[in-house]
């Protein structure tokens, strides 16, 4: 799950971290009174949307010149001008995708005189099984190029789950980042602290881009972006309440009420299938035979109907959808609970898209034969190759 900027920093200053003094808003009306409680001459205003590259981001319904996600205002009017130019409208940023998202929050902040700015993160380093630093002092807006074109310039620190973050640890990652005098002590304090809160929050990722040294020679988080790991959000529900549904994917969201590791993707053909490594599988051979997955959708072992039906629902809302695979391999998912789900959903929804099915395993005669006698019109399968091809075929119209 992730969460906005703003309330990333306020969780990192509960733990110790530095941030700025900022206000959350949701109408321009409330810009000019957040920005009276802060102190100036500089405020910054910050789209707040569950993406980065806000600050080069575009938005929509502003043209190629307007300025982007986080601006800088030098007085209180500027700051309600950027407020009323941002709200309600579209930033498209190299995370968001062609369709941007909607800004309907911003932050105001208490601007900072930056010297420089590094580049931080905290993630779940899965070569080494260890929570790992990821630090450089080429942080700002163009940390991927600098991935890119100078990886050497880009450092990683295993932390040993034992002890932390020891001061030798903070000592390395000062040194990576060039911090001396005050920069450094804050350094050697908010290195420790972040691990803590990271571990403490069940985070899967902490990116800090950038942190900055200030003119006046201290540290301060900057940006923060945050996710967790949704298996862990039972144990945290300050976390969970900040959740921001109209950031996420209604389909995902629909998905969750039914328990259904679902993951909405930009091709055109749903897939339905029972069992992680078979739905990747699936996807691959779409890709295979040249065209996209729409999603990811593992309806799980012990499928109910009910559960099948709304799976075949989410799937069919999709309005890019233009054929739908449904692959099952039953084990202990019964190919008839299969067929009974995909029957009932397209009983109620209809089905105006062509449906490829592929059923294998316990109960597939029943499953076959609830299919057969329906009268929906679906295209039958024999293997998985055999129904990759079928689907894409059928999509791409070929006869
Ligand atoms: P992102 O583009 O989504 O990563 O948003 P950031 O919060 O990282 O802001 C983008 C850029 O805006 C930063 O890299 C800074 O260069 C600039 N910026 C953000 N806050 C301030 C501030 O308080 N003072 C100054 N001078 N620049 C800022
Ligand atoms: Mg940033």
């Amino acid at each position: 799950m992730n969460i906005h900027e703003y309330q990333a920093k306020a969780v990192l200053k509960e733990f110790g971290a530095p941030v700025a003094e900022g206000i959350a808003i949701y109408s321009a009306d409330e810009a000019e009174a957040a920005a009276k409680k802060l102190p100036g001459p500089l405020w910054v205003v910050k789209s707040q949307i569950h993406a980065g590259g806000r600050g080069k981001g575009k938005f929509k319904e502003l043209g190629p010149d307007a300025k982007g996600g986080v601006r800088l205002a030098f007085s209180l009017e500027e700051v309600t001008a950027h407020a009323k130019d941002m709200l309600g409208n579209t930033l498209v940023t190299a995370q968001t995708g062609d369709a941007g998202k909607v800004v309907n929050r911003l932050y105001i902040e208490d601007g900072a005189d930056i010297e420089r700015e590094l580049y931080l993160s905290i993630l779940v380093d899965r070569t080494c099984g260890q929570v790992a630093f990821v630090v450089s002092t080429e942080g700002g807006m163009d940390i991927e190029a600098v991935a890119e074109e100078t990886p050497e310039k880009i450092h990683n620190l295993p932390i040993s789950p034992d002890t932390g973050v020891t001061d030798a640890d903070a000592g390395k990652l000062c040194d990576w980042l060039e911090l001396t005098g005050a920069a450094r002590e804050d350094g050697m304090k908010l290195f420790p602290i972040l691990y803590t809160a990271f571990v403490e929050k069940d985070m899967a990722l902490l990116e800090v881009n950038p942190l900055i040294v200030m003119k006046d020679g201290h540290l301060r988080v900057l940006d923060a972006k945050v996710s967790f790991d949704g298996n862990a959000l039972f144990r945290h529900d300050d976390i969970f309440a900040l959740r921001d549904e109209s950031e996420e994917d209604a389909k995902e969201i629909e998905a969750s009420k039914y328990d259904l590791a679902y993951v909405a993707l930009d091709g055109d053909i749903g897939c339905m299938v029972n069992g992680a490594g078979l739905a990747m599988a699936t996807m691959d051979i779409i890709k295979l035979y040249g065209s996209e997955p729409a999603n990811f959708l593992d309806v799980g072992g012990g499928a109910t109907k009910e559960k099948v039906t709304a799976a075949f629902k989410i799937i069919t809302s999709d309005p890019n959808v233009k054929g739908i695979l449904v692959n099952i391999f039953g084990g202990i998912m019964r190919c008839d609970v299969i067929a009974e789900g995909v029957l009932a959903a397209v009983t109620e929804v209809g089905l105006q898209v062509p449906l490829v099915v592929r059923l294998e395993g316990t109960n597939v005669e029943l499953g076959k034969k609830i299919i057969s006698e329906s009268g929906m019109n679906v295209i039958a399968a024999d293997d998985l190759d055999d129904a990759a091809q079928k689907i894409v075929k059928a999509v791409k119209g070929g006869a």
